[in-house]
């Protein structure tokens, strides 16, 4: 059995996310994903709760070939022990899946293996592309999988955004 790990912040899950993991589905037999910065939500860059997180990546799933475990992660605020908190919150894996430079170096350090999936129209597909988009008025929901779009809508997503983005100035 491989078990393969990948975070992100899921701010929200967007198509750049979905296909990631179709093709760490490929390699793997289940999947890990850890939700970081899990105590986040209702700021301008981390407008969802991570229970909120989970239910957009579970429903996103729910028709893709792959058993998956999603674990909201709270920063630790100290990168020396960053992975022993993640081993110590999540299913134990085999391999890392990122690109993000500071994870690449932390679990390799650890002695795990690490490989760097490609990327999907980087350019479009983020998480702060989507939320200019919801705070613009401009359509965001061609980011996402139509599953996620709907948790969105469910929570009142784009409203709590542009309400977060405000100050006491506007
Ligand atoms: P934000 O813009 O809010 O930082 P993000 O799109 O970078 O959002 P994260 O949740 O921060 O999303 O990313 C999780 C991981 O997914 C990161 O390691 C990032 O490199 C990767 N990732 C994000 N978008 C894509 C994409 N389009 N293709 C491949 N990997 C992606
Ligand atoms: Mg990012």
């Amino acid at each position: 059995m491989r078990r393969a790990f990948y975070i992100g912040r899921f701010q929200p899950f967007h198509l750049g996310h979905y296909s990631i993991i179709t093709s760490i589905a490929e390699d793997v037999d289940e999947l890990v994903i850890g939700i970081g910065s899990a105590q986040k939500s209702h700021d301008p860059k981390n407008p969802f709760t991570a229970g909120e997180r989970v239910m957009m990546i579970r429903h996103a799933l729910k028709d893709a070939d792959i058993t998956h475990y999603a674990i909201p992660i709270e920063d630790l605020q100290r990168n020396a022990v960053w992975v022993s908190h993640i081993i110590s919150m999540t299913p134990p894996f085999d391999v890392v899946y990122s690109n993000n430079p500071l994870v690449i170096q932390l679990f390799k350090e650890a002695g795990i293996e690490v490989r760097q999936p490609p990327m999907f129209h980087r350019g479009g597909y983020s998480g702060s592309e989507t939320r200019r988009r919801m705070l613009e008025g401009e359509n965001w929901r061609e980011l996402v999988p139509d599953a996620v779009a709907k948790v969105i809508d469910e929570i009142g997503g784009v409203e709590r955004l542009k309400q977060v983005f405000k100050t006491d100035f506007d």
